[in-house]
């Protein structure tokens, strides 16, 4: 039996806790020719006003979550589930199911031999099957607390409430196929990333029949 041909890019779910430095990876990734493909970001566009699921979600939650002019007013919602977990669940429901949709629609249209999916929530969100590698950024605890810090003049205890509510790093590092460890400065980080790189495309060329794309560097 000869070796197994990718259908879509190979996928590198890309997760870690608050101010870990996931944005920071992700752009180190994109300057080697990676595509990067932002969950956030996807999900920010899903509840633009009068896209479908911000309907779905004004009818589940009332149409005190929009503002007057049919905007979600995200913090308001962001209380409202923080508060209780069933509430939690729901909204999860509404958004998880159409972000893993578009994310596997924005994979299917790449021309690359992988991608990075940065995904904040992979764990919470059952979701560590739907990708081929787990990629955790880590950092540790006090070190996220101060770049979140510096970089939002978010007070401690809030940053501590949201840390509260991830998965413990401990988790994460559990489930980890390759981890970054982003404890210093930037040249390290872009080392690591840069050994990262090479080692999947190492690994694609080894494992699939059609030889990746070239990408730069
Ligand atoms: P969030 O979970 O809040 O979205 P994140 O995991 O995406 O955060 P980043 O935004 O990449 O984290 O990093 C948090 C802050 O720390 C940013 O201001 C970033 O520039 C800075 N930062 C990240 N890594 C380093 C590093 N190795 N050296 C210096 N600053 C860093």
């Amino acid at each position: 039996m000869g070796k197994p041909k990718l259908t879509r890019p190979w996928l590198v779910g890309l997760t870690g806790g608050i101010g870990s430095g996931k944005t920071t990876v992700c752009e180190l990734f994109s300057r080697l020719g990676v595509p990067v493909i932002d969950t956030d970001a996807i999900a920010r566009d899903l509840v633009a006003r009068d896209k479908p699921v911000l309907h779905a979600i004004v009818e589940a939650f009332g149409p005190d979550v929009v503002d007057a002019e049919g905007h979600l007013r995200r913090d308001h919602l962001r209380s409202l589930v923080f508060k209780d977990p069933t509430l939690r669940l729901r909204l999860e429901s509404i958004l998880h199911p159409p972000i893993y949709d578009e994310l596997d629609n924005e994979l299917r249209l790449l021309k690359a031999p992988y991608c990075v999916a940065c995904i904040p929530l992979l764990l919470e969100t059952g979701a560590t099957k739907r990708v081929d590698r787990i990629l955790v950024v880590d950092a540790p605890e006090a070190l996220q607390i101060e770049r979140v810090k510096t970089r939002d003049g978010t007070d401690q205890e809030d940053i501590q409430l949201i840390m509260n509510a991830q998965v413990p790093r401990e988790a994460r590092l559990a489930v980890a196929d390759d981890v970054i460890v982003n404890d210093a400065d930037l040249g390290k980080l872009q080392e690591q990333v840069k050994t990262l790189h090479h080692s999947y495309l190492d690994f694609l060329e080894h494992e699939f029949a059609s030889p990746p794309q070239v990408m730069d560097n």
